[in-house]
């Protein structure tokens, strides 16, 4: 890949940005810029994901960022399926529950998926993460998935992460995404997966990711 690439990462999830600004270390070719930066309207990205696929959502998000910058646009649309809950949350992991006072969103989640669940075994807590990329550009819209398969755990366990790490433990680790931190996660995690695929595609296609 050609130096100097610019994508508009089209969200405002601060969450997403610092894993994707850790991952992208590894392309030093590569800048992220935030949407809130550059974009006049980033508020209004998450009216966009109105759809009940991830590609559609993030799709949707890429193609709002292109329209209004005209850079580059990386969209992520990502969630947590639980077999035994017939892979709900699924697109709407991230407002699965409604927030009660004095609790987050993630709490209220998490509290959720921990009681449909409860009493059942190990072996019926079996979960993955999907990451869906979109990378939207003059003339080119491509999507990727990366997934992170494991077990949802019995109570929240550890404090780094977002959203439903402390729940999650990844197949052949025993700590959660939460207690095993950054680095480690980003080693592993559907987001990495994902990401790397989509460098690939881009080195396949021979892309060159600048403004028109
Ligand atoms: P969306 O992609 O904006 O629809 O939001 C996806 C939701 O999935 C987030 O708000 C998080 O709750 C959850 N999620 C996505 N990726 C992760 C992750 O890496 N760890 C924990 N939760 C995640």
């Amino acid at each position: 890949m050609r130096a100097s690439h610019e994508i508009l990462f089209a969200s405002t999830n601060a969450d997403k940005l610092a894993e994707f600004q850790a991952l992208l270390a590894a392309y030093p070719e590569v800048k992220l810029l935030p949407a809130a930066k550059i974009l006049r309207n980033a508020e209004k990205l998450a009216k966009v994901e109105i759809f009940q696929t991830y590609v559609e959502n993030a799709m949707a998000k890429a193609r709002f960022a292109n329209q209004g910058a005209h850079y580059p646009c990386l969209a992520d649309d990502s969630g947590l399926e639980i077999e035994a809950l017939g892979n709900q949350p699924g697109p709407r992991t991230a407002r699965y529950a409604a927030a009660t006072a004095g609790q987050s969103q993630d709490q209220a989640n998490m509290a959720k998926v921990l009681d449909e669940l409860k009493g059942r075994p190990r072996e019926a807590r079996r979960a993955q993460f999907v990451c869906c990329l979109a990378l939207v550009m003059e003339g080119v819209a491509i999507h990727v998935n990366g997934v992170l398969k494991g077990t949802i755990a019995e109570a929240p366990m550890g404090s780094q992460g977002f959203g439903y790490d402390p729940i999650f433990i990844p197949d052949g680790h025993t700590k959660t995404l939460a207690q095993m931190g950054d680095a480690d996660k980003n080693r592993i995690s559907h987001r990495a997966a994902a990401l790397q695929l989509l460098m690939e595609e881009i080195r396949r296609r021979g892309l060159i990711l600048a403004r028109p």
